[in-house]
């Protein structure tokens, strides 16, 4: 299985991290995508220890929108980005990168002109992006539109749209991943979502620590219950679990192979 979003980089995993990563290994936990806050130094030394417990692990290194205001302007969250590449091999994708209207922690147009930076870097470097958006769907689809030019690819992660938003995403040639929220109860509008995206657009992640699935809600999250979210996606899709984790499998080694 794959947990194609998770943050085994926060502290709250310090202290039990090779534990953690011992029970996504036993629940069949093959491959996972470690977000990193760029330039967080702290992230950057447990990443380090993710690589040597998970040799399945992958990294993905961005400037949150919440963090924009401390990247703004002079090129300076590209060059944070682009220097992270380059230290580490197993950094293969830009993100979280987007926009929060939402929690609104950076000035907005601040927010977008870095989010803008970083996607003009993705088509650069030909690595695919990993995007979180809230309250932002229009812009975030048009600067992805205006500064991918049809040539960058990716994944809107912790996918909480409907299906409007769902058949855009789609539009766009990126992936939709689902989130322990799917398994919530009152779910529906995203469970209808996650029934209509095609098999080849289709992903599952945790978001550990965060949004603990269903029957492990309000806890610390972590990858080992991914399987509770593939086994959610499966039952809104009429297949069966081993169907749907094959073709995660399959598309989430292709977004990491890039445009
Ligand atoms: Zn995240």
């Amino acid at each position: 299985m794959i947990d194609s979003h998770c943050h085994l980089a926060d502290r709250v995993f310090a202290a039990d991290l090779d534990v953690v990563i011992a029970r996504a290994a036993e629940a069949g936990v093959t491959d996972l995508l470690c977000i990193l806050a760029a330039g967080d130094a702290s992230e950057h030394a447990q990443a380090a220890r993710v690589a040597t417990l998970c040799p399945g692990a992958r990294f993905a290194v961005g400037v949150h929108p919440h963090q924009a205001h401390e990247f703004a302007g002079g090129g300076r969250s590209s060059a944070i980005v682009r220097a992270a590449f380059a230290d580490k091999p197993s950094v293969r994708a830009i993100g979280e990168i987007g926009l929060d209207y939402h929690y609104d922690l950076s000035r907005r147009d601040i927010q977008r002109a870095v989010f803008a930076e970083q996607v003009a870097l993705a088509r650069e470097m030909r690595r695919p992006v990993i995007i979180h958006t809230r309250e932002a769907d229009g812009d975030t689809l048009d600067i992805l539109r205006d500064e991918g030019q049809g040539e960058v690819i990716g994944v809107f992660h912790c996918f909480t749209g409907d299906i409007t938003m769902a058949r855009r995403v789609l539009d766009l040639g990126f992936l939709l991943s689902f989130a322990g929220i799917v398994t919530f109860p009152k779910a529906g509008s995203i469970r209808d979502a996650a029934a209509l995206v095609p098999d080849d657009r289709l992903l599952a992640e945790t978001d550990s620590p965060f949004l603990a699935p269903v029957p492990h809600r309000g806890r610390r999250n972590e990858p080992a219950w991914v399987c509770h979210v593939v086994d959610a996606l499966a039952h809104v899709r009429g297949t069966t679990t081993a169907d749907i984790d094959a073709r995660i499998t399959a598309n989430f080694l292709g977004l990491m192979r890039g445009a």
